[in-house]
């Protein structure tokens, strides 16, 4: 039987970093080193490849140049692997696993993003238990010989998470990831168990890349003391097509004729005002108070249980997708690809 064959894809991150005396900081390194560290990818029965980002960044610098040369590594060798297991930073891992899950269309292979919360070089380094999971999972085939997990997910800590679903939520724990409104799509004990009724089915179709991404949107968090001029810069402002308001609870804002004026203005402009929750668990229901009806009356849509970084990657695959704007409102209360709960 012909050996599984996986491609390992090195952008980056605490994993592959060195402490450098001269700043004392951490600086990456390269990939044959990585290899070297983690002997036990040799005890699998697969052909691993790698290739290497130059330069390595921190994923602080992530760009969406960065995830289009991504698609574009995993289009190009689509053909000649069964799977890909891309190393990326922690920071901005969430952000590039959702942009990957939208640019990556009719997807029926897995693209396991991991990384580490300390570098592979140290003792207590989380990075080898990951990488040897997320290489496993990767290369695992149902008895039909399809893949196991035909989506772009994160593995960390024992947990395989959908990757439009997943948030950082800790800069030193080793489970840095979760996902909150969305159940594991596996997890890692003695034996790897996938929790198969909530793993997407494979894309039907060849694969296509989506890497025309339109980045005119903003993000605005309300908070209490939040002004009218700052509201202004970042719903109004003409470099803006689509904004994302992280709002209060099931979707509330403050009641201020300012922010109807506003909002208003920003529906006459044809722009697109999303609304997602600031809490970690739950979803936007603008109908239960009056705090939120008076932003769907305003045309403030609903997110429904988004991430930020999901709502963030599915507005810039939108948007350069030059749907006309009705389509777009339609698509954004649709699960595109896992990313939403919709009743
Ligand atoms: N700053 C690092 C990065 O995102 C953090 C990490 O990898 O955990 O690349």
């Amino acid at each position: 039987m012909k050996k599984s064959s996986l491609l390992l894809v090195y952008t980056g991150g605490t994993i592959g970093m060195k402490h450098n005396p001269a700043d004392n900081t951490l600086h990456p390194f390269d990939f044959s080193q990585i290899i070297e560290e983690v002997p036990e990818l040799g005890k699998f029965a697969l052909k691993i490849d790698s290739v290497t980002f130059d330069p390595l960044i921190d994923s602080s610098d992530v760009e969406p140049s960065v995830w289009a040369r991504l698609a574009g590594v995993i289009h190009d060798n689509y053909d000649d692997y069964d799977g890909f297991v891309v190393l990326h930073g922690t920071d901005t891992m969430a952000y590039s696993a959702s942009a990957l899950s939208f640019m990556l269309g009719n997807l029926g292979k897995p693209v396991i993003f991991t990384g580490s919360q300390l570098p592979i070089g140290v003792p207590r380094t989380d990075g080898r238990e990951n990488l040897i999971s997320a290489v496993e999972i990767a290369a695992a085939k149902n008895p039909d010989g399809s893949a196991c997990v035909p989506e772009v997910a994160i593995f960390f800590d024992s947990f395989l998470l959908r990757g439009n679903r997943a948030t950082k939520v800790s800069s030193e724990n080793f489970r840095a990831f979760s996902s909150p409104n969305f159940p594991p799509l596996a997890e890692a004990g003695v034996n790897i168990r996938y929790n198969r009724e909530f793993i997407l089915p494979p894309g039907r179709g060849p694969l296509e890349v989506h890497d025309r991404l339109d980045t005119r949107v903003s993000i605005l968090k309300i908070h209490p003391g939040i002004t009218p001029e700052l509201a202004e810069t970042f719903i109004l402002s003409p470099a803006i097509r689509a904004v994302i308001l992280e709002t209060y609870g099931s979707g509330n804002a403050m009641v201020r004729p300012w922010l109807k004026d506003i909002l208003s203005h920003a529906r006459s402009a044809g722009k697109l005002i999303v609304s997602v929750t600031q809490c970690l668990t739950g979803s936007v229901d603008m109908d239960l108070y009056a705090t939120g009806k008076f932003l769907s009356d305003e045309g403030v849509l609903s997110g429904f249980d988004s991430t930020t970084e999901a709502m963030l990657a599915k507005l810039f695959y939108l948007l350069g997708s030059g749907l006309p704007r009705e389509e777009l409102i339609s698509a954004l209360s649709r699960s595109l690809r896992g990313e939403i709960t919709t009743y």
